[in-house]
């Protein structure tokens, strides 16, 4: 099953150059089987993903949110498979990285080095559950002190698309054989590393 795990749209990321639909039909052309939409400091309501997901049946379609954190909001961490708009309101990320776990929530920290305060947490002693590794925004070169940092700390790493745009869809991605029949599974199949990271061939 290929899965995206970071995904912007026009909906509630000024920044994403795509529409929900849009981004969905390119997901399904392009086989992806799962996605989770995590815009900027929004989440989309449960019934936002119902309706979205009545017109994209062959796709699983979870919430999930980017949260910025950190003094200079330069920390991005991904909460997967919530709806919850309480989390756009804690600024700690202590307590962020508690409710997510006590709620059954992958945590994943998003392109860590790309930016100057990206992976404060780490040196603090707080640990996602994962680290992001490839993606569209986070280079080759990031990537690897990235893998680095995991490997120093025993996270796994993920690839994803941050996707803004079509065209993000189909660069860098995930793939599990483990059935995701609800958003919070995602934790065991990356925890368990039932995962594998793919890119796409060029
Ligand atoms: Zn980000
Ligand atoms: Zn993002």
């Amino acid at each position: 099953m290929k899965v995206e795990l970071h995904l912007h749209t026009s909906r509630y990321s000024a920044c994403s150059k795509a529409t929900p639909a849009e981004l969905m039909e390119r997901l399904v052309q392009s086989g992806y089987e799962a996605v989770f939409i995590t815009e900027h400091d929004a989440v989309w309501s449960e019934r936002e993903i119902e309706q979205l997901q009545q017109g994209f049946p062959d796709i699983r379609i979870f919430p999930g949110v980017e949260l910025s954190t950190g003094p200079q909001k330069m920390q991005h961490l991904l909460i997967l498979g919530t709806t919850d708009p309480e989390y756009t309101r804690l600024g700690d990320v202590a307590e962020i990285l508690a409710k997510a776990r006590d709620e059954g929530h992958l945590t994943v920290l998003a392109h860590p080095f790309r930016w100057e305060g990206g992976a404060e947490m780490l040196d603090n002693g707080l640990l996602p559950d994962a680290l992001e590794f490839r993606t569209n925004n986070q280079n080759r070169k990031k990537a690897k002190i990235a893998a680095d940092a995991a490997e120093r700390l025993g996270l796994p790493l993920v690839n994803s698309g941050d996707v803004h745009g079509l065209k993000f869809v189909n660069h860098f991605w995930i793939e599990t054989d483990m059935p995701l029949g609800k958003a919070t599974n995602i934790r065991a199949v990356v925890l368990n590393r039932a995962y594998v990271n793919r890119k796409s061939g060029k």
